[in-house]
């Protein structure tokens, strides 16, 4: 189980491998949401992505291992390979052909090695298990590892101490690593915030477990929110219980609406932003999300997306 105190620990443990981001007042969603709407940049984090928050904690609590190795939709293998070269760690990551080009160049940029390995995520981790068994390697998750939700925690306590009277929290969610982790610790300093959890209509695991009370497993679909996509394991520990009991609604959102929010984080509020993270303003645009009682947060959770692919989104081609 993961605690505040874990929070708390990883906070002090990653003080140095993470950056503080900042955050930020959008006039613009400000008027659609009625009421006061702050972005939380964390797409300025070092790799790119909150991740280097999950990944810098559990790689800093390893003792002596061959190396780190994951599989990943690219923001967490960036993020491990990131946190093991400031460790002095080999790390090799193991990704699905589904995976975009340039996120794999940035794994390999990190110094680390890119395994590319089978079409779904779950074919990926079969290598990375076949590592940590025969070769010794850790295998740390994206999401469902106390280490890393535990990191991601740090999010939420950043967040708190920026905005205090925080009334909403608006958090993309695919495995639920992020939510868990900022929900526990939001919901420790202010009991009273309202978790909203944001994911695509197309392929959201998470959302199909929740229906059915137990995980399951959704045909991976392409999504604009690429870093949405994967399942959430049947085998899930950490992140449904806690993505259960600590969110209070779930919004689903069309490849259109998340294009909406994409362009308008670059129209109007300058902000260059992946699919998964622009899904809080593709809500509020869509009206399906609302800034009630109090600031209204939306987790801006990476910038890794393709320039060109930016592009044409912006441009309204899509
Ligand atoms: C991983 C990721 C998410 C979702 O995080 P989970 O912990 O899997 O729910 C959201 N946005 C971005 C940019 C990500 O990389």
């Amino acid at each position: 189980m993961v605690t505040m105190e874990d929070i708390q620990a990883a906070g002090e443990r990653i003080r140095n491998m993470v950056r503080e981001t900042p955050v930020k007042a959008s006039a613009s969603l400000s008027a659609l949401a009625g009421g006061p709407v702050w972005l939380k940049c964390e797409h300025r984090q070092e790799t790119g992505a909150f991740k280097l928050r999950g990944a810098s904690n559990a790689v800093a609590r390893l003792g002596d291992v061959a190396g780190v190795t994951t599989a990943s939709t690219g923001n967490h293998g960036r993020a491990l390979a990131h946190a093991a070269r400031q460790l002095g760690m080999p790390a090799v990551i193991c990704v699905s052909r589904l995976v975009p080009q340039n996120k794999l160049a940035a794994i390999e940029a990190l110094g680390a090695e890119a395994r590319v390995i089978g079409a779904s995520q779950d074919e990926a981790f079969d290598e990375a298990y076949r590592l940590k068994h025969d070769e010794g390697f850790a295998l740390i998750p994206p999401f469902d590892h106390e280490d890393v939700i535990a990191g991601q925690g740090t999010l939420g306590m950043e967040i708190i101490r920026q905005i205090p009277d925080a009334a909403t929290l608006a958090i993309p969610l695919s495995g639920g690593g992020l939510l868990a982790g900022v929900a526990l610790a939001a919901k420790s300093l202010r009991p009273d915030i309202r978790i909203v959890g944001i994911s695509m209509e197309r392929g959201a695991a998470m959302a199909a477990s929740l229906k059915a009370d137990h995980p399951v497993e959704v045909e991976e679909l392409e999504t604009l929110a690429d870093s949405l996509g994967g399942g959430i394991g049947l085998k899930n520990r950490f992140t449904f219980p806690m993505v259960r009991e600590l969110m209070d609604e779930l919004i689903l959102l069309s490849e259109d609406e998340i294009a909406a929010g994409i362009r308008h984080l670059a129209l109007e509020d300058n902000e260059v932003v992946e699919g998964a993270a622009a899904v809080g303003s593709g809500a509020i645009i869509a009206g399906k999300l609302q800034a009630a009682g109090g600031p209204l947060v939306l987790i801006l959770s990476g910038a890794n997306i393709d320039p060109e692919r930016h592009a044409e989104i912006v441009r309204g081609a899509q």
